[in-house]
């Protein structure tokens, strides 16, 4: 096997799928990467800027409805790198810096734009709930992440930051670094970035590279053998309807609703600088008369539907507006405008944490593949925290044909059998 070192990347990687006598071989490496929410894009992404600049490469991505049609596009768009008793996540330093650099990437490709991508720098506002967790909530903020600080605030010092706040127990935790995001915004920034790393590697270097996105659903892996030489899943929740795969993975499905309100008069609006909030209910400021306020949690639901019902949202506008509105009861008489739902795909709990799931799947799928495929999924409710680095170590791994480049604790999900 001829190797190379892959040169654009800051630690040089072996690739196995080296062209076979020279860098300039005309045989393109073909990729399907299925699924376009944030775990597809990021492989992609990180695909196209791991690979050697002479390597021929077309990289096919597939989605039925296009750039975030899956759980990504609709999210809250909340990234930081807490659990909910702020103690830092698996790799959570890691995982942010990761993020914080796609971010950066998405918002250079749309710097231009006359809708320019921009992550709200607001900072996100987490109100202690319990007064049983609050010595454990005390002392994880004293260990925070320098990426992300945790602050603790009293009531006066939080009313600063949000006027009209109400506190059950007089103390909340404040990450001012953390971000919230338009997903869809995000996605289609991240993807443009994508087209112009092709169009600028093409005109600068010897290999041609190709990205092509399909708008088609995927029945079946079988529809790609003999057609790629890697295939890259990141089909979100709905990877269990894959008939290869169906209920051989160990991940629970759960369906979130998410209600969008306005203020009822142009007179009222959400304070300018005012934080999102994580409570019984998040609020994500879209801006300040524009608010998501999420998210319920339908276990073992399959409908991954976008689309909500109107008996869906009266019930879910039921169920989060007085939680939202018992922590900042001025959204109280705020006008229901709409809402939207997705599917997450949630994974085991491990002594990490909820990890999602990483690694090759040939072993798992059976029979001889001429082709390698790939699993990137149960990003659970921490989608945009994992996407990056995870995609990245995913794009090393499919790139050097190593499933070992990939932390043991996120390809540890094969020695468990689903309970069903
Ligand atoms: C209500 C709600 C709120 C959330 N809020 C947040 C948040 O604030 N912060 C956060 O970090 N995470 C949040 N999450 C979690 C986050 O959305 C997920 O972790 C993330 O979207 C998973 O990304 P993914 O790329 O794996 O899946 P998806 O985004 O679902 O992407 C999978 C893609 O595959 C496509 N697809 C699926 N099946 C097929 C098929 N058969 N053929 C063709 N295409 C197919 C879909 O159209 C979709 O675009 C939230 C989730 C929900 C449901």
């Amino acid at each position: 096997m001829n190797i190379i070192a892959c040169r654009s990347h800051p630690n040089p990687t072996i690739l196995p799928y080296a062209p076979h006598s020279s860098l300039t071989h005309q045989y393109p490496l073909r990729f399907a990467v299925l699924g376009a929410g944030f775990a597809g894009l990021s492989v992609v992404w990180h695909l196209l800027n791991q690979s050697p600049k002479e390597l021929n490469l077309n990289i096919h991505l597939y989605d039925e409805f296009g750039i975030g049609g899956g759980a990504s596009g609709i999210s809250g768009g909340l990234l930081h790198p807490y659990s909910p008793k702020v103690k830092p996540l698996w790799e959570g330093a890691q995982c942010w810096e990761e993020t914080i650099n796609l971010f950066t990437i998405a918002q250079q490709a749309t710097q231009h734009h006359i809708k320019p991508f921009l992550p709200h720098k607001r900072g996100i506002l987490r109100p202690a709930m319990d007064i049983k967790n609050m010595t454990k909530l005390n002392h994880n903020a004293k260990t925070s992440l320098p990426c992300c600080r945790v602050q603790t605030l009293n009531n006066q010092a939080a009313q600063t930051l949000l006027p009209g706040l109400c506190l059950p127990f007089d103390t909340a935790f404040f990450m001012p670094q953390a971000l919230n995001i338009n997903p869809r915004h995000y996605l289609e920034a991240l993807f443009l970035a994508c087209e112009n790393l092709v169009k600028e590697s093409s005109s600068l270097y010897s290999g041609e590279k190709q990205l092509i996105l399909h708008k088609k659903s995927i029945h079946g892996l079988s529809e790609f053998e003999g057609e790629y030489d890697a295939v890259i899943v990141c089909l979100g929740a709905k990877v269990n309807m894959l008939p290869e795969i169906s209920g051989r993975l160990p991940l629970r499905t759960c369906r979130g609703v998410i209600v969008h309100l306005e203020p009822p008069d142009n007179t009222r609006c959400y304070p300018e600088h005012g934080p999102s909030i994580l409570s019984d209910a998040w609020i994500s400021v879209q801006g300040s008369r524009s608010l998501n306020v999420g998210s319920t949690w339908e276990w073992k639901s399959i409908n991954s539907s976008s689309n909500v019902s109107t008996d869906e949202a009266s019930k879910a506008l039921h169920q989060l507006l007085p939680k939202a509105s018992a922590i900042y009861p001025g959204i109280k008489d705020w006008v229901f405008t709409g809402a939207k739902a997705g599917l997450r795909a949630m994974p085991p709990l491990t002594p990490h944490g909820s990890l999602p799931l990483l690694g090759c799947i040939n072993d798992f799928i059976g029979r001889n593949h001429s082709c390698k495929y790939w699993l990137f999924g149960g990003l659970g409710s921490r989608g945009l925290l994992y996407h990056g680095w995870l995609g990245s170590l995913m794009a090393h791994a499919v790139l050097s044909c190593n499933e070992e480049v990939i932390p043991s604790e996120l390809t540890s999900w094969k020695n468990i059998k689903p309970k069903f």
